[in-house]
């Protein structure tokens, strides 16, 4: 089934106590459809600068990923740079340039209209909007990405735009911020009022938590002896979960525990090298083994 995201797609620098890359090709939107190419087809919407030549470009070439609607414009692409800490769970964000993305107007080609499973990245909220209202008809399953930025700097339009997905997918601080709860299952009710009525919280090295009306369902992050770059971790965890979805073609409860496990596989790939290096030299039997090995790590008996 067709996979339809929204998002970024961004030159990147990082730091961290493992080394340094400098303007290597990135966005929500690049992890997103990478991570859940493996397992459906995916139909990217987003904007770049004339500075993302074609061999940035290749990044998409020989997977399923259709780039119809990534639009070139005059102007640098999105850049983002940050610094992790000695553990790598803290961030600082040192730059954020949306460039061509401040006038985005995103236009869907008409073959994108008709898809069923549709992600809104990690991008301003009202983008987010204008892409879902673009699509024929409800989708089957709506879900949303968003972060401290957009709810601290576009919170009406956020909360607008929540109206219309199911899916919710956040981190854990993010989802404090925007409930104003410290306890997310108290988060989880009241994002529950705002629209959506699932709830998948990211807790990095934590795991990864759903709330929905069945109750809730946790995962553990896959244990890694030496994680490098944890950007873009959330991304290819919705990558790998929506994909999954989409490629099955379910959203049954079942289903959507399977897709919390392939979320929590491709996320796991994704911090072990910077960047995008490791989720584009991935193999489907690995992300297989990898998810059995998840089933071993969480049994057991009573
Ligand atoms: P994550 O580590 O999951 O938060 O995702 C990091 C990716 O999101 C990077 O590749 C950035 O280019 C992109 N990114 C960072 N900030 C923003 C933002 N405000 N809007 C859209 N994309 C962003």
């Amino acid at each position: 089934m067709s996979l339809l995201v929204v998002g970024s797609v961004a030159f990147d620098s990082m730091e961290s106590p493992y080394g340094m890359v400098d303007r290597v090709v990135g966005g929500a939107a690049t992890y997103f459809a990478v991570a859940a190419s493996f397992f459906a087809h995916v139909s990217i919407v987003a904007i770049v600068g004339d500075d993302f030549t074609e061999r940035d470009a290749e990044i998409f070439r020989g997977r399923h990923i259709d780039t119809e609607g990534l639009e070139r414009a005059p102007g640098r692409t999105f850049f983002w740079a940050g610094r992790y800490s000695e553990n790598l769970n803290e961030r600082v964000t040192l730059a954020t340039e949306l460039n061509v993305f401040a006038d985005f107007k995103p236009r869907l080609p008409e073959k994108y209209r008709n898809s069923k499973y549709v992600f809104l990245a990690n991008i301003a909220p009202e983008l987010q909007r204008s892409v879902l209202h673009q699509v024929k008809g409800k989708p089957k399953l709506a879900a949303l990405d968003t972060m401290n930025y957009w709810i601290e700097r576009s919170n009406a339009e956020l909360r607008e735009t929540l109206r219309h997905v199911d899916i919710l997918m956040i981190n854990d601080s993010e989802a404090r911020e925007l409930s104003n709860e410290h306890n997310l299952l108290r988060a989880a009710k009241h994002i529950f009022k705002m629209g959506p009525s699932t709830l998948v919280v990211k807790r990095g090295e934590h795991g990864a938590m759903m709330v929905d009306k069945n109750g809730v369902f946790c995962i553990p992050a896959f244990p890694l002896e030496e994680p490098h770059d944890p950007t873009g971790a959330g991304d290819s965890f919705a990558g790998g979960f929506m994909g999954y979805l989409a490629g099955a073609g379910q959203t049954s409860d079942a289903a959507l525990r399977r897709a919390m496990v392939y979320g929590s596989v491709l996320g796991s790939f994704a911090v072990e090298r910077f960047g995008l290096e490791r989720l584009t030299a991935l193999k489907r039997g690995e992300i297989h083994a990898r998810a059995r090995h998840f089933a071993k790590l969480t049994q057991f008996k009573l």
